[in-house]
């Protein structure tokens, strides 16, 4: 049995390669190298805007102002590692998504539940965090771990074919699934913390984000949309915000004091 301690070796290096840690200090299962899911993600995104009309002039610009306004906002090494990107869908579901690349897209129904920019970023900011925080790539990787075995991931040069259509699913862009599989709770916290922070951070009112959820939430009703029913429980997220919303707030005096005052105009 010559060839276990090699194997032993292999595998323990493809453990370590594959061990991240997540911004707020949690390890990741990260089996995929962040070029290949840019890749996958770009080629999704590309996709998605050939199936779906996408809305221009002063929707996009609005849009776009808020997310380059929480760009900016970034330390530099974050804001440069991604292709950060922006369109806006006609759809009428109130949703968003980020994809691996930096690749996001916000429809038109959530700009009815996202009120004022500072709504608007508070979405766009817990995207942004997603995308940084690795989350896809966690999602692919576990996934892949437990349903596709590796053989699917180096043979997914592409996305056509079977292996393709799984990878595309595993990012949350399934047909099956339409707009977006929804990210596990686990995500959704860290994605509402990191994001709170950053809009504040951006100079935008970290407050807004307890009125988004509470437009999402009664807009859901008494049957929530999909991509809702894995987040966290509203009163779960309200707490939570609320219990960071000190340190939101000093970040955001001070982004204020330093010249970050955004003003989107909204169409
Ligand atoms: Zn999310």
């Amino acid at each position: 049995m010559r060839w276990i301690k090699p194997f032993a070796i292999g595998a323990l290096s493809l453990a370590l390669a594959a061990c991240t840690t997540s911004p707020t200090g949690r390890q990741q299962l990260t089996l995929v190298s962040d070029a290949q899911l840019d890749q996958m993600g770009a080629q999704a995104f590309e996709q998605y805007q050939q199936e779906r009309p996408t809305v221009g002039g002063a929707t996009h610009r609005y849009v776009q102002c808020v997310a380059s306004a929480l760009v900016s906002a970034l330390p530099p090494r974050q804001r440069e590692s991604q292709n950060w990107q922006i369109r806006v869908f006609e759809a009428e579901d109130a949703n968003a998504f980020a994809l691996p690349g930096g690749y996001m897209g916000v429809n038109t129904g959530l700009l009815k539940v996202a009120r004022n920019q500072d709504q608007l970023a508070a979405v766009i900011g817990h995207e942004i965090t997603h995308v940084l925080a690795r989350h896809a790539n966690e999602r692919v990787s576990t996934q892949t771990a437990t349903q596709l075995g590796l053989s699917v991931l180096s043979s997914a040069a592409g996305l056509e074919g079977a292996g393709g259509q799984q990878i595309m699913g595993a990012l949350g862009m399934g047909a099956q699934y339409g707009i977006l599989m929804p990210f596990s709770r686990r995500h959704e916290s860290e994605a509402d913390e990191l994001g709170l922070y950053l809009m504040a951070d951006a100079g935008f009112d970290p407050r807004a984000s307890l009125a988004l959820w509470e437009n999402m939430s009664a807009q859901g009703g008494a049957r929530p949309p999909a991509w809702l029913s894995s987040h966290p429980s509203h009163g779960q997220r309200t707490q939570d915000l609320q219990a960071r919303m000190h340190e939101a707030l000093g970040r955001y005096e001070r982004a204020r004091q330093a010249g970050r005052t955004p003003d989107c105009p909204r169409p």
